[in-house]
C-alpha cells in the first residue's frame, strides 16, 4: 500500500507526498509553494525524488522551482511529460479530466485504490470551469465515478465545508449529507483535513456526482458559480 502524506499549503491547498514501501522513491504532488513542504519533509526525515503536477495553475506549480533546487534538481512529470505507468511496484493510471483546465489529469493507483483528483473533484464539489465546458467536466466526473467505491479521493483544496453547505441546499433531506456536514464541521473546528474521502461517500453526498446527466450537472455548476 502507498503511504500518503497530506501537506496543507497556501491558504487552502493540499500538496501530497507519496511513499511506496520498499522503495526510495518519494513523489511530491502539486507543490504550490515550497517552504511548508520542505519543512514537512525535513520533520519526517523524507527526501523527494520526483515532482508531479495535475495542471498548470500557479497554486499547484509555483513551488516546483524552489523545491527542485533545494534537493539538487528533481524530475518533473505532468500532462505533457507523464510519469511512468508504475510508481515503485504500484500500477499508475493517468486519467485525463478536462474541465477545470484542458490539461488537467488525475493520478490513480488501482492497487492501493487511491486517486489524486486536484481541482477536478473536491469533496462534495467540483472545480470551476476555467477552460473546459460543463459537458467535458461531466465526462471527466464519469471517468471517476466508475472506479471502485472504496477508492480514496485526495483533492487539491480544502473546500469541503462550503461545498457541503451548497449540497445541503440542493438536497436538504439527504441523511448522509447531514451526517457528513456534522463530521466536517467537527474536523474543521479542530483544523483537521476533511479528506481523504471514499468514492462511496461522495456518491451519497456530492450533488455533482449525483447529477443524472450533463444538463443537470451544468445547471448545478452554474448555480454554484452564482455563489
Ligand atoms: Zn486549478
Amino acid at each position: 500500500m502507498l503511504n500518503v502524506h497530506i501537506i496543507p499549503i497556501l491558504s487552502d491547498n493540499y500538496a501530497y507526498a507519496l511513499e511506496a514501501p520498499n522503495s526510495q522513491e518519494l513523489v511530491v504532488i502539486d507543490p504550490g509553494e515550497a517552504a511548508p513542504i520542505i519543512a514537512y519533509l525535513d520533520a519526517h526525515g523524507l527526501k523527494p525524488t520526483q515532482i508531479w503536477h495535475t495542471h498548470h495553475h500557479w497554486d499547484h506549480v509555483d513551488g516546483i522551482e524552489d523545491l527542485s533546487a533545494h534537493y539538487g534538481g528533481l524530475p518533473v512529470f505532468n500532462t505533457k511529460n507523464p510519469p511512468a505507468d508504475h510508481f515503485a511496484e504500484e500500477p499508475l493510471e493517468i486519467i485525463k479530466t478536462p474541465g477545470h483546465t484542458l490539461d488537467h489529469i488525475c493520478f490513480y493507483f488501482p492497487k492501493s485504490a487511491i486517486i489524486f483528483t486536484a481541482d477536478t473533484l473536491f469533496s462534495m464539489g467540483c472545480g470551476r470551469l476555467f477552460e473546459g465546458s460543463a459537458t467535458q467536466m461531466w465526462e471527466s466526473f464519469s471517468k471517476i465515478s466508475v472506479l471502485d467505491d472504496e477508492t480514496l479521493i485526495y483533492p487539491g483544496h480544502e473546500y469541503t465545508l462550503s461545498n457541503a453547505q451548497f449540497c445541503l441546499k440542493q438536497e436538504p433531506n439527504n441523511q448522509a449529507l447531514i451526517e457528513r456536514l456534522e463530521e466536517v464541521e467537527k474536523l474543521r473546528a479542530e483544523n483537521k483535513p476533511t479528506i481523504p474521502v471514499t468514492l462511496a461517500l461522495e456518491k451519497q453526498t456530492n450533488v455533482f456526482l449525483r447529477a443524472k446527466d450533463a444538463e443537470e450537472f451544468a445547471q448545478l455548476r452554474a448555480l454554484k458559480d452564482k455563489g
